[in-house]
């Protein structure tokens, strides 16, 4: 249901009232009385008065007909974040639950967190979120509710943070979302990112589906009444419905086949609504009868459900005058399921309640031990690449099903099954024939996967796996023995260092420096400084002689010693490490990160600090080495008009149009650029392509030149080379 321009607190109480009619009214007035007189006189960047937004969010969990508790928590979710009132006031007047909801809704502020920066202290609160809603699912559908209203409202933030929150969205909550089974809002988050993130495409696809709207119309109507003369004629009762499918969605596809929109099989689909699952079946085989399915497009997600639990039968089929088009068929209760996911299960139990077996709870609590004690940054690596839609489904040769995301490989099959057997794993016998471990997996496969007590993890294992889970434990298995071997090589330097100054690793340990040392440095063993020596850190020499109580005063033992302490050159300061100038600071060649953009330093062994880009592919395999991980941020003020400029390599691919170089050079001068190089590739009826090298001064002059060449005329594509790709689509 649509919400109203502006939505009062009787609206909501109307909703909640038609699927709840016994409904505690009270506490719903009270939230709204209470979060009314705490935000009085705080305004939204829209102008707007700031309850409109604790409003709207309620209203969106009214429209998933959730309960009072929830929607109270709704009212409330920005109370102890934006006004002076605290937990114990809240738990006065709502009592715990709604206060316990809220108190997992409010993030911890950097004053209080553990981390210094702020990415870190974000993925911490997230993780904090998503362990409070392995206990309340309700804490997670507050949080989507809130960030739809927020990108609903999106318009009004700097153009920046339009980008980078919806970024955020479409990475982390449309996934989050999906993975719940909340297909509308997912849906709609998905779309309201795509047009932050693409507007040219998004307008243009807008326009190519409006410009076809009438001949959808028609084509509706006719395949509707054959439709429904199919069913009728059967004596199956159900309803038909045609559908645009969604902007994002479509655009994927024609992104996948690399097609423009040419008619509107492309953008439209029908669904079916019957009252059984027999019915499901039945329709799909008149169907197929009236039509010929296209091979392989029939998925029955009814017998094997997606892990978010959503049931259905799909088909393509080859329809009028050859073209195909998509079915959907589903009964009532899994249409509410695909609608609503966990929201409906949620809905139809008593309040207070929580399916305790329910497989998407499962899958988040999984996630959550699976990155028990690693960094921020791997848990949200781990969280994104658990997050793609998985569409594999493989066998044991027991018939237990298992399902991966796309380009998972034998591997991943043989962590699925246990920790173990992941480790020792050599291969696999795949439907009767044997197969390396870095075979990919495809839909139906038998998989009997081959262990040896030799084998052991390996690096690049990591480029193999393609499953959160199986990387989480290949990289904890490499930590832990990286880590061992760094306190050997350490252990080995300081007592060749001690027996230098007539000591000995026996006699220092437990010694009083060694506890002030440690204390010093906030180390929490001797195991800890052994491996930070190992991994070049600390210097071993210098420790010696702070433990042999030899050092000269005030002299810090933090260099590495292969690292020659050259600061950065003078002319060019435009990288700091947090905390330590000493370092040879250099920005990395694979990823050759731009000023302004999301950096992470990694100790490199003797060269200095490697500067990736945040997203660089090599920043994954380095993500094991936390100890070598080293704060790095852009210096202020770095960049002017006479900053060195870094070059870039740009691919674009365009329809082919006379005058097209003039334009796109035209547009790099325009915007103080230079062109270096220039390769142009038409090929008959394909799309053609450049590839070219400008020079930039930073991100957003690199995003402002890519944005206006998006807007030449015929340019369908315009990316920056080695951009970041996901492991799935
Ligand atoms: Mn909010």
């Amino acid at each position: 249901m649509n919400a109203p321009a502006k939505v009062r607190i009787e609206d909501i109480l109307d909703r909640v009232e038609r699927y709840r009619p016994d409904m505690d009214e009270v506490l719903l007035r009270h939230a709204y009385v209470f979060a009314a007189n705490r935000h009085q006189g705080q305004v939204r960047r829209s102008g707007e008065a700031y309850l409109i937004h604790p409003l709207s969010v309620a209203w969106i969990l009214a429209d998933m007909e959730l309960d009072e508790v929830a929607i109270a928590a709704g009212l409330l979710h920005d109370i102890l974040e934006d006004t002076e009132t605290s937990p114990e006031e809240m738990e006065l007047e709502f009592g715990p639950v709604v206060t316990r909801l809220v108190v997992a809704l409010t993030k911890l502020s950097s004053f209080e967190s553990k981390y210094e920066s702020r990415e870190a202290t974000e993925a911490e609160n997230f993780r904090r979120l998503l362990l409070a809603s392995t206990d309340d699912v309700r804490v997670i559908l507050v949080k989507l509710a809130d960030r739809l209203h927020n990108m609903r409202t999106l318009g009004f933030l700097r153009p920046e943070r339009q980008v980078a929150i919806a970024r955020e969205t479409l990475d982390i909550y449309a996934p989050i979302a999906n993975r719940l089974g909340i297909g509308s809002i997912k849906a709609e988050l998905e779309d309201l990112c795509f047009r932050y993130l693409h507007p040219q495409d998004a307008e243009r696809l807008e326009k190519a589906i409006g410009q076809r709207s009438q001949a959808a119309e028609k084509w509706f109507g006719d395949l509707k009444v054959t439709l429904d003369g199919i069913l009728e004629k059967a004596g199956i009762a159900g309803t038909v419905e045609g559908r645009i499918k969604h902007l994002y969605s479509i655009w994927q596809k024609l992104k996948r086949q690399g097609v423009e929109v040419e008619s509107v099989f492309d953008f439209l689909a029908f669904r079916i609504i019957v009252s059984s699952v027999a019915d499901c079946y039945a329709a799909m085989g008149l169907i197929h009868q009236q039509w010929p399915p296209v091979p392989g497009r029939i998925k029955d997600y009814i017998a094997i459900p997606k892990p978010n639990a959503y049931q259905s039968l799909h088909t393509t089929v080859i329809g009028p005058e050859g073209h195909p088009f998509e079915i959907q068929i589903r009964t009532e209760d899994m249409h509410a399921i695909a609608e609503h996911g966990i929201a409906a299960h949620w809905s139809y139990k008593e309040r207070g309640s929580q399916p305790a077996d329910d497989s998407r709870i499962a899958w988040l609590r999984g996630l959550l031990d699976t990155t028990q004690g690693s960094s921020p940054r791997e848990f949200l690596d781990s969280l994104k690449v658990d997050l793609y839609p998985e569409e594999v489904y493989c066998f044991t040769p027991r018939g237990d099903v298992f399902s991966f995301p796309r380009g998972a490989t034998v591997l991943d099959f043989a962590y699925r099954i246990h920790t173990d057997v992941g480790h020792h794993c050599v291969g696999a016998t795949v439907n009767g024939r044997w197969v390396p471990l870095k075979t990919e997996l495809n839909n139906g496969d038998i998989v009997e996967v081959s262990t040896s007590n030799q084998q052991k993890p390996h690096h690049d294992w990591l480029d193999i796996a393609a499953s959160g889970r199986a990387r989480s434990k290949i990289r904890a298995w490499l930590k832990r023995e990286e880590k061992d071997r760094a306190e050997e090589v350490g252990r080995k330097l300081l007592e060749k260092e001690l027996r230098r100054l007539g000591k000995s690793w026996k006699r220092v340990a437990g010694c009083k420096e060694m506890e002030e040392l440690l204390k010093a440095r906030g180390m929490a063993s001797e195991e800890t400084l052994l491996a930070a020596i190992g991994f070049g850190r600390l210097a071993a020499p210098a420790v010696a002689e702070e433990l042999a109580g030899t050092a000269e005063a005030g002299r810090e033992p933090a260099l590495p010693a292969s690292v020659a302490p050259i600061a950065f050159r003078k002319e060019a300061p435009v990288l700091e490490v947090t905390g330590d100038s000493d370092f040879l600071v250099y920005r990395a060649k694979c990823c050759n990160p731009l000023p302004g953009e999301e950096i992470v330093g990694y100790v490199t062994r003797g060269k200095g600090v490697a500067v990736h880009s945040r997203s660089c592919p090599n920043v994954q395999k380095l993500l094991y080495h936390p100890e070598r991980e080293i704060e790095v941020r852009w210096a202020d003020g770095a960049v002017s008009e006479r900053s060195p400029k870094i070059r870039i390599e740009l691919d674009m691919r365009f329809r082919d149009r006379a005058g097209l170089l003039a334009a796109i050079s035209q547009v790099v001068a325009r915007e103080g650029s230079n062109i270096l190089s220039c390769n142009l590739h038409t090929a008959d009826g394909a799309l053609g392509t450049v590839t070219m090298t400008v020079e930039v001064r930073d991100k957003d002059h690199l995003n402002r030149i890519m944005d206006k060449l998006r807007g030449v005329e015929g340019m369908v594509d315009v990316e920056r080379r080695g951009a970041f790709r996901r492991v799935a689509p």
